[in-house]
């Protein structure tokens, strides 16, 4: 039988659960394309470009497996013209198309794109949820209207009575909605890290369709991917994390180490936003093992992972739909520098930020802290254009997607956004990344120093930071402060650090 109903599944759409997929129907036909205008809006990691393909491969044939009529359009097939919309022309016409329905996509541009295409077609068309996330597009919008800072904490709250997770009737479990007092300490080599759960997809046959289409990328792989690449897999890293991670998941979460790149993080952001998982699953999965006790978790490292899910990951899809497209300009310091060359090959002799580059480049992969204190506290302190910050973050990480992506790094990372989402700009000196990482030791510049041979360079353009933003931050709450310190210095003393950072921002691409 003729399809008459054609469905487009997105590549970050691989949600097996979808109602779409509840009953088989000879008159849909589920379309799946790898796209030229997906691989080159970024440069990308190839480790997401084939973790992102060899995932919707992946999917096509279960879907086929289930009874359903799936197309399946490869990046070099003859038919592909790279473009979404001609695409889906081509096949409408091709099939002779009588309604057109897809997903809501969690991107601006695709869901613009999307909205254009439905206006130009002469045949039915229909747009339904993902049914992925917890809270609608507006639900973020809604709750600050009229507010000029969204406090995520407030949302989270009001996600967890909505979802009674880890609650006592109206009341918080434990009584604290937050225990980050005894989380987030430094690693000091106990307890033991436990091995990564790795897989070993085979992703030859995608690596030389990337090669063959010559699509430029960043970063490294062996022949073997590993990042899960369906449900079955996805499921799999869950329960090791609950049985591996979880148990000092707050604990650690803010910790940095040598040679160590997942410490005890869960790893699941491919998995979830890829939408393999759903996040209520994986929330029920770590409340569940605090309920049986089992693997003697806390209450302080469930509700530490918990909020990550059903706070942050929520509220910055909320951000997102609430400001965009005006947030991807954001520039509220009038950031103009360029990217050094040293994020795409991490040769610097910071060691943090080589340590952090590094393991981005060879596993796609670096966890919250890393991206917030070391890679992006550097972009911030050296005036990098939030453009060109974004360009790097959407690229370098398995797990970035636009919705996530720009509200961590324009937002929570590069402050460009005034201060809506950040309630200060996560900068730092050598201090903060000494107190939590054993990288300061094992680094050419001292982490005492502020001037002078070896000084360390974010000790300076921290200062150098306050100082030339003093009229925009002077006057902000939690970072008045600091300028109380800076007054205190003598003038020869400030002088020394101003010059210090301005000859390394000079020079910075020989730190
Ligand atoms: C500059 C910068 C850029 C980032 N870019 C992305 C991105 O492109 N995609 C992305 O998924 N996350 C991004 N994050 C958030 C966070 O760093 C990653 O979600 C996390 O490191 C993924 O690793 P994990 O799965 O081991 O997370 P865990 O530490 O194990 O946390 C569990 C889950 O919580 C969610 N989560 C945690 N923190 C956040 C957060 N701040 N925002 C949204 N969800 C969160 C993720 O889904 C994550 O899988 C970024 C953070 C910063 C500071
Ligand atoms: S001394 Fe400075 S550059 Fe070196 S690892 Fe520490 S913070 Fe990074």
């Amino acid at each position: 039988m003729k399809p008459d109903t054609l469905r487009l599944i997105l590549g970050d759409q691989l949600n097996r659960q979808h109602s779409w997929f509840k009953k088989k129907d000879a008159n849909i036909l589920y379309v799946l394309m790898e796209l030229r205008q997906e691989t080159d809006y970024v440069r990308h990691h190839i480790q997401k470009l084939t973790g992102f393909f060899a995932a919707m491969r992946a999917f096509a044939v279960e879907l086929k497996k289930q009874g359903h009529h799936v197309l399946y359009s490869a990046l070099d097939a003859a038919s592909n013209t790279g473009i979404l919309s001609r695409n889906l022309s081509d096949l409408i016409d091709r099939y002779q198309i009588k309604r057109f329905e897809y997903i809501l996509p969690d991107e601006y541009r695709l869901d613009k794109q999307l909205r254009e295409f439905c206006q130009s077609l002469n045949i039915a068309t229909a747009a339904v949820e993902s049914e992925h996330f917890l809270s609608s597009r507006e639900a973020v919008a809604d709750h600050f209207h009229g507010k000029k800072q969204f406090v995520m904490e407030s949302f989270y709250r009001l996600m967890r009575k909505r979802y009674n997770i880890l609650m006592e009737g109206t009341a918080p479990r434990g009584g604290h909605w937050n225990y980050d007092v005894e989380n987030r300490n430094r690693y000091d080599g106990s307890p033991s890290i436990p091995a990564p759960r790795l897989f070993d997809n085979d992703i030859v046959a995608i690596k030389k369709v990337l090669n063959k289409m010559k699509v430029r990328t960043m970063g490294e792989t062996e022949d073997k991917l590993l990042w899960p690449i369906n449900r079955h897999q996805s499921l799999d890293l869950l329960s090791h994390f609950v049985e591996h991670g979880l148990p000092y998941f707050g604990t650690f979460q803010d910790a940095m180490t040598h040679n160590e790149w997942s410490l005890f993080h869960s790893r699941l952001s491919f998995s979830l936003n890829s939408k393999m998982l759903h996040p209520l699953e994986v929330i029920q999965a770590a409340v569940d093992a605090l309920e049986r006790k089992q693997h003697k978790i806390s209450l302080a490292q469930v509700e530490g992972f918990v909020r990550q899910i059903l706070g942050w990951r929520e509220y910055m899809r909320g951000v997102y739909w609430a400001l965009m497209p005006e947030f991807a300009n954001m520039n509220f310091f009038h950031h103009m520098q360029t990217l050094p060359h040293f994020y795409w090959d991490g040769r610097t002799k910071m060691n943090c930020m080589h340590q952090v580059i590094r393991q981005s480049l060879e596993k796609a992969y670096a966890h919250h802290i890393q991206r917030l204190m070391v890679t992006g506290n550097f972009a911030l302190l050296a005036g990098i254009h939030p453009d060109e910050v974004d360009a790097w973050y959407l690229g370098v990480y398995i797990d970035a997607i636009e919705w996530v992506e720009i509200t961590n790094t324009r937002g929570m990372s590069q402050y460009a956004d005034g201060g809506i989402i950040a309630t200060k700009p996560y900068v730092s000196s050598a201090n903060y990344i000494h107190k939590m990482s054993d990288y300061c030791q094992h680094c050419i510049y001292d982490k005492n120093k502020k001037v002078g041979e070896h000084a360390c360079p974010f000790n300076s353009l921290y200062w150098h930071f306050y100082a030339r933003h003093r009229d925009k931050l002077a006057r902000h709450p939690r970072v008045g402060l600091m300028y109380k310190t800076w007054d205190r210095m003598a003038e020869s003393v400030k002088n020394e650090i101003i010059s210090q950072a301005k000859y390394y921002l000079e020079n910075i691409e020989k730190l």
